[in-house]
């Protein structure tokens, strides 16, 4: 007889952690089995600790202005242990014409901003003019109908700096949904911040989020509790009378409910059989550059900066690691991991170490004072790549629609699907926990008005 659960979840990432944890908390007598093809939790989350550094693989934080990922962190008691980096606080630049410049981050601060001439800056007020197109349009097509053709470098480091992506290619039907619903319900983005502000009121500014053990904190912490079955990749799932069948090499398992919490490309594959087939979509792939430096470097106070494609750096940007949070370096030193490849420039991942790191490191001394060369130094080259919510993207989301409302007990949630943040992973985790609990079906989530901080 195949073994038997009550749920199964396919995915042991920070999807499939949050769903069981928010599952468990609701119903402690739930029955859950995670599969998990690899040996170790949390996915694209993975900390590096090597010679007093700290650095990342996969995310450096996320904003605490999410309802699902704050449940999840006092109920874990990660709050108490959390690192805060306020936004408020902190500057950040972006590269324009070969230096490093502050972002705005206040309307009289935009005013003042050499990002853009007197005249691209009136002309942001263009927006309050401009009719909403209905048709899809890439980010970089909306915005400069919206806003002006200035505003695109400034675009391209938000895009670069959340999706490793291409603006011009990218969805913002798909990338930012909530600013095109607001758009379209008050007739003009800018028109319509303003009348959210006034209904929320002023609010302070959300803080960069980490924990003493890097983001690797939170998924070994998620994952201490459940039923994780490791080095089990699933390789099928079929309905069986009134039960789904979940097939890996050696065993097959049973469950009136199953969650596949995979990466987009993943699922498409898993699920071809049950609806019709749909392409893979393109991911950018990042590599950390990791780079100790003694205290001569000069690393200007912030969190870090962006290089738009028309700068012609090496380096997409770099986070000022020491600034953010405590704990990245030994005594006396500070840490910068500086990204590199992405959407553009995929076969900058094919260079050496060595190779990355001088060019990094050439690439870094252009724009910040860096008397001597690193003293230490590290590429993290993660496994996956982020999901490109390009053109054409509402086909999937129709996809999954069709799959989760005919067949009953399974639930699609992770990586690209509804956004690529963590929060987003938290908050659709909570849905899809939700949902089971309360036996409803699939609905889509309420698009969201989400913060561009970079
Ligand atoms: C380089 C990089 C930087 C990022 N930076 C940030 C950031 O700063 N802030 C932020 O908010 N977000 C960031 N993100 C996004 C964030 O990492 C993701 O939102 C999140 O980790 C996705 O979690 P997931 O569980 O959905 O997917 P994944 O992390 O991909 O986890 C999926 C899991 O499923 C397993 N799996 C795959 N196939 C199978 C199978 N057939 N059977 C069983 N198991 C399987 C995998 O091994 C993996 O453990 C970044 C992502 C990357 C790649």
């Amino acid at each position: 007889m195949p073994e038997t659960h009550e749920i199964i979840i396919v995915g042991a990432g920070l999807s499939g952690l949050s769903a069981a944890h928010f599952l468990h908390t609701s119903a402690p007598d739930l029955d859950i089995l995670i599969l998990e093809q690899d040996g170790r939790p949390g996915g694209a989350v993975r900390s590096f600790q090597e010679q007093g550094y700290l650095a990342e693989w996969g995310p450096h934080g996320f904003l605490d202005n999410n309802e699902a990922s704050r449940a999840l962190l006092s109920q874990t008691g990660l709050d108490r242990v959390a690192q805060k980096a306020p936004l408020g606080n902190f500057v950040r630049y972006v590269c324009h014409e070969g230096r490093l410049v502050q972002l705005p981050q206040s309307p009289p601060a935009l005013l003042a901003t050499p990002l853009l001439s007197p005249l691209g800056k009136l002309r942001l007020l263009g927006d309050l003019f401009k009719k909403p197109r209905a048709e899809e349009q890439s980010v970089g097509q909306w915005a400069a109908y919206r806003f002006g053709h200035e505003i695109l470098p400034l675009v391209d480091a938000a895009i670069t700096g959340t999706f490793a992506g291409d603006y011009e290619r990218l969805s913002i039907d798909a990338v930012m949904p909530g600013v095109r619903a607001l758009e379209k319900e008050a007739g003009s983005v800018l028109k319509g911040l303003l009348r959210k502000k006034k209904a929320a009121g002023a609010g302070m500014l959300p803080a960069m989020t980490s924990f003493p053990q890097g983001m690797e904190q939170l998924v070994t912490t998620l994952a201490s509790g459940p039923n994780i079955l490791y080095h089990s990749p699933v390789q099928a799932i079929s309905r069986g009378n009134d039960t789904w069948e979940i097939h890996t090499e050696t065993t097959t398992y049973r469950t009136a409910t199953v969650i596949v919490a995979l990466p987009i490309n993943r699922t498409l594959a898993l699920l071809a059989s049950h609806a019709p087939p749909l392409t893979a979509i393109p991911t950018a792939r990042i590599a950390t550059v990791a780079l100790g430096f003694t205290d001569k470097a000069q690393v200007p106070f912030g969190f870090g900066y962006l290089a738009p494609e028309r700068e012609n750096r090496f380096a997409m940007g770099a986070l000022f690691s020491t600034h953010m949070f405590s704990g990245r370096a030994p005594q006396g030193r500070v840490l910068m991991e500086a990204l590199v490849g992405g959407r553009r420039h995929p076969e900058r991942l094919e260079l050496s170490d060595e190779e990355l790191i001088s060019r990094i490191y050439d690439d870094l001394k252009k724009l910040i004072p860096l008397p001597e060369p690193p003293c230490f130094s590290k590429v993290l080259r993660g496994d996956g790549g982020i999901p490109q919510l390009e053109m054409g993207y509402p086909a999937l989301l129709t996809w999954k629609d069709f799959l989760e409302q005919g067949l009953d007990g399974l639930h699609i949630c992770g990586f690209g699907w509804e956004g690529i943040g963590m929060n987003d992973m938290m908050k659709t985790a909570k849905e899809v926990a939700d949902r089971i609990l309360h036996r409803v079906g699939g609905t889509r989530q309420t698009p969201e008005v989400r913060p561009v901080y970079f």
